[in-house]
């Protein structure tokens, strides 16, 4: 099912004179009420009438999430506090959070977005969705939330943690969609075999997964976990929210983008040269639509492609691939660039060890390393000695083939490395003083 076919599905050209109307409105918009964009539009001698085609959109200045930092809390609204009637934040790891507002129509605006996304992903007004984003400031939980709401799904709002409750709600109250990050999922699913409970048996049917990068590998470790569809849907706080594209169940690992709403273009991160469609880079993405907090331009940081390959579902906006990492969780090993979730991939495709791990950076001299520590599972635990040096040989093998660079391998007893509650802690640098 298409939740809003006449967007969803709109002639392209119609696309891009709808999406140039926008664009047109929201620079006028922030020149006109946002002092930040003035002066930044300004300083480039870039006028708001000079957008004359969605070409031009190469002329207009970045936003990054430091300025949302340099004008905490309220400074880039493009309206006046009586307006606004929901605030978020997300924590920064350094400084200030970033606050993000909403009007009563950007609210609007975000649950239709959800709404379309939990429809491509599958849910129906049948299902039961239990939510097991935290609560609060941050936006998974109440994005999800009222997009589900809208499609007419039964709710289920656990939050966070309570691992073991959890479990005891899904099977009484026969929990069908399961919302959260994949990491916890799938010690969800550990917690649950520990209980006693088959994962599989449950009537969890389908799972919608976010806020973490996560891989093909970790797909299907979550779907055997739990014999579910596991989808992967894309948003961030400072654009919206969860919402911004999803997957159809047409093409696992390409995710709608709703292009009424968001303008989205993929550059170089190094040099910030807007490249090509079927080209990795960094997302970009412009707010043709959001009236509190409209945001030019925005360096969402995530590694990704577009592509305009027509789709079987019938949609016919861009598709943005799974993002395959973080521009600046780019880790730097003795000058070789290396991405966790190329680890990941290397270490899910590997019988004998478990989907938890944990990535430690140190220095021996003046000489960088990378070691990667890994969970065994129960059952090659109980391998012989000569087992195991094997299986850490055949990791160690892998992960120099596809990292360029010889990482030191430490297997795990099961259960040793610490579960996330939200967002899992892969990477520990220990190189900064
Ligand atoms: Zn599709």
């Amino acid at each position: 099912m298409i939740w809003d076919p006449q967007h969803e599905c709109m002639e392209r050209e119609q696309m891009q004179a709808l999406q140039l109307q926008r664009l047109q409105q929201v620079v006028a918009r922030v020149y006109d009420r946002v002092p930040f964009y003035r002066q930044l539009f300004d300083e480039r001698g870039v006028r708001p009438e000079d957008v004359r085609s969605l070409a031009d959109l190469a002329s207009l200045p970045f936003t990054t999430k430091d300025a949302l930092r340099e004008n905490y809390p309220y400074g880039l609204f493009a309206v006046p506090m009586q307006q606004i009637v929901r605030l978020h934040a997300s924590s920064g790891t350094t400084g200030k959070p970033t606050v993000v507002g909403y009007t009563r129509a950007d609210l609007h605006t975000w649950a239709e977005l959800v709404a379309r996304m939990v429809t491509q992903a599958g849910v129906t007004s049948g299902d039961i969705a239990q939510i097991t984003f935290g609560y609060g400031l941050f936006t998974g939980a109440f994005g999800l939330h009222y997009g589900l709401e809208k499609v007419g799904a039964a709710i289920v709002p656990a939050s966070v943690g309570n691992t073991e409750k959890q479990i005891t709600l899904m099977q009484d109250f026969g929990t069908t969609v399961l919302v959260g990050t994949p990491s916890y999922a799938l010690h969800l699913a550990e917690v649950a075999r520990g209980m006693g409970v088959d994962p599989v048996a449950l009537p969890v049917r389908l799972g919608l997964f976010g806020a973490e990068a996560w891989t093909e590998e970790m797909r299907r470790e979550l779907e055997a976990a739990w014999g579910i569809k596991a989808t992967d849907n894309y948003g961030l706080s400072e654009i919206i929210g969860p919402g911004v594209a999803g997957e159809c169940g047409h093409c696992p690992g390409w995710m709608h983008i709703s292009e009424d709403h968001f303008l989205a273009e993929v550059i170089d991160p190094h040099t910030g040269q807007p490249l090509g469609l079927e080209q990795e880079g960094e997302l970009v993405i412009t707010t043709l639509t959001k009236e509190a907090l409209p945001l030019i331009r925005y360096r969402t940081k995530d590694i990704t492609v577009l592509t305009a390959q027509p789709c079987a579902c019938g949609r016919t906006t861009l598709r943005m691939r799974k993002v395959s990492g973080r521009s600046d969780d780019m880790l730097i090993v003795s000058g070789v660039n290396v991405f966790p979730s190329q680890i990941e991939s290397v270490l899910m495709s590997i019988e004998g060890i478990a989907p938890h791990y944990q990535i430690i950076l140190g220095k021996k001299g003046y000489l960088d390393y990378i070691e990667v520590q890994v969970e065994l599972t129960e059952e090659a635990f109980t391998g012989q000695f000569r087992d195991l040096e094997e299986l850490e040989r055949r990791i160690k093998t892998r992960l120099q083939s596809v990292l360029s660079i010889g990482p030191r391998v430490r297997l795990l007893e099961p259960h040793s490395i610490e579960r996330s509650q939200g967002k899992a802690r892969r990477v520990i640098d220990l190189r900064r003083p």
